[in-house]
């Protein structure tokens, strides 16, 4: 077990972690790996192409935008949304890309960006194959890439080579089921969070960890709060007005109903999900459809549960990275695979969980959370109307966040003693996923996605 609390939250731009932040991953992998060859002067022309759902909803979810910028050398986390319109149309306008901004070459988008609709690639549906070539146009590099979910990216050469373990990085209480996350728990007398952090502590120092955490949950903070008061209408052409203002104001008015705190939690999501549809700055949590549930669910724990603390914010990501842990080994986040089972599902079970560790829930009670967060999830579709992450997305983390605190109430009513396992319902979960048509896995080829119609004008 290898991946870090720090892989699964990570800060990037909406509106999608599959079809955005890693594409644009794997184009800057891909040119930087040039360059470390010694050979990016050499390069005279780029050829991208899209395959099955990057393919299929890659234009509704800025994928062709993110592999230019991935070109230039940008990365999710260092990226200016605010220039992201502006460098884009320059390369259009111009037909010149600006490879790592170190070497300018012509690129003509209809040309060298080719969306292969309805083809795929055999290991997954989000493909993406690179070529560089030479003035001659002599082929100088290929590479192909797979976006799994949540922002990482498989190179295929990875796929067939065995992962190499570097001496030192193996984690002190390795786990891939929640059996064996509560077995170290249980021998070692320690709470979820605490077995995480002892693992996180192979890459970072305890200091570095928190630092890295709450940084996390300031730009959270800042999702919602821009999100908040940002009016207007979505891009992409669907016309879907931003609530969250509207919300906010009303309830500044009305705050006295005591079922005001599911607004609150309905607004939260709202706002993070409006700005990620809009391409603004959001942490991926663990995808980024699906990224205003937990920052909901922490707002919720900050502003309407009895005494929250710092100490709790770390508990409540530390058993959040647990439980996403969980997902990556058993499942996946990928919608492209596991449908929104994947994306809202998965993000609501983490909370569940993380809401009921920072609460002080014993390490059973936080399984059965995290566990009723998604059982009540499977089967979950991914069926986005013109292929932008807006309808049903947005809404449905509202939904996602209120199901995910139902869940740690519930849970923390009993004593920690249910009939379903958490790994139980991962494993239902990937076989739903697997059982699912392939119009229900981000294609935008049923669902809602073609019983909704949609005159979107061309661009
Ligand atoms: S329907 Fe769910 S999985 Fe599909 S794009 Fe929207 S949030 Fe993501």
């Amino acid at each position: 077990m290898t991946v870090s609390l720090f892989q699964v939250f990570s800060i990037g731009i909406g509106p999608s972690s599959s079809h955005t932040v890693g594409p644009m991953r794997a184009a800057l992998q891909f040119i930087s790996d040039i360059e470390n060859n010694g050979r990016l002067d050499e390069v005279a022309n780029i050829r991208i192409e899209l395959f099955g759902s990057l393919a299929m909803t890659g234009e509704g979810h800025q994928t062709d935008i993110a592999v230019l910028l991935g070109l230039e050398g940008e990365k999710p986390e260092e990226c200016d949304p605010s220039s992201v319109e502006p460098r884009v149309a320059f390369i259009l306008r111009n037909c010149t890309i600006n490879l790592l901004s170190k070497r300018t070459i012509s690129f003509h988008k209809e040309i060298d960006l080719i969306f292969h609709k309805g083809r795929r690639l055999p290991y997954h549906s989000n493909a993406m194959r690179f070529k560089a070539f030479d003035e001659h146009g002599a082929e100088l590099y290929k590479q192909i890439f797979y976006s799994v979910g949540g922002g990482f990216i498989i190179d295929h050469e990875q796929i067939f080579s065995p992962v190499e373990v570097k001496e030192g990085s193996e984690v002190p209480f390795p786990f891939a089921t929640c059996e064996e996350l509560l077995a170290h728990c249980n021998r070692e007398n320690k709470t979820i969070a605490q077995v995480m952090l002892e693992n996180e502590k192979i890459w970072r120092s305890e200091e570095e960890i928190r630092e890295g955490i709450l940084n996390i949950w300031d730009v959270m903070e800042d999702s919602v709060e821009r999100g908040c008061v940002t009016e207007g209408i979505l891009p992409g052409g669907l016309e879907v007005k931003r609530r969250a203002p509207a919300l906010l104001r009303r309830l500044k008015e009305t705050d006295q109903n005591p079922s005001s705190v599911l607004d609150w939690v309905s607004l939260f999501a709202l706002a993070v999900n409006e700005e990620n549809a809009a391409g603004g700055r959001i942490v991926t949590a663990p995808t980024n459809g699906a990224a205003g549930i937990i920052p909901a669910v922490l707002h919720y724990y900050m502003q309407f549960c009895e005494n929250p603390s710092q100490d709790g914010i770390i508990d409540f990501f530390l058993t959040a990275g647990a439980m996403g842990i969980l997902y990556k080994e058993g499942a996946s986040f990928s919608a492209a695979e596991m449908g929104c089972q994947g994306e809202v599902g998965v993000a609501c079970s983490m909370a569940a969980g993380a809401l009921a560790g920072a609460l002080g829930a014993t390490n059973e009670q936080i399984e059965n959370a995290a566990e009723i967060g998604m059982e009540h999830n499977l089967g979950l579709t991914c069926d986005p109307i013109a292929g932008l992450v807006q309808v049903p997305c947005i809404e449905r983390n509202t939904m996602g966040a209120i199901q995910a605190i139902n869940a740690c109430r519930l849970a923390m009513h009993g004593d920690g003693e249910h009939r379903v396992s958490l790994d139980q319902v991962i494993k239902t979960m990937y076989q739903t996923g697997l059982d699912m048509k392939h119009h229900y896995k981000e294609t935008s080829e049923g669902g809602l996605a073609i019983h909704v119609s949609v005159g979107i004008p061309e661009c």
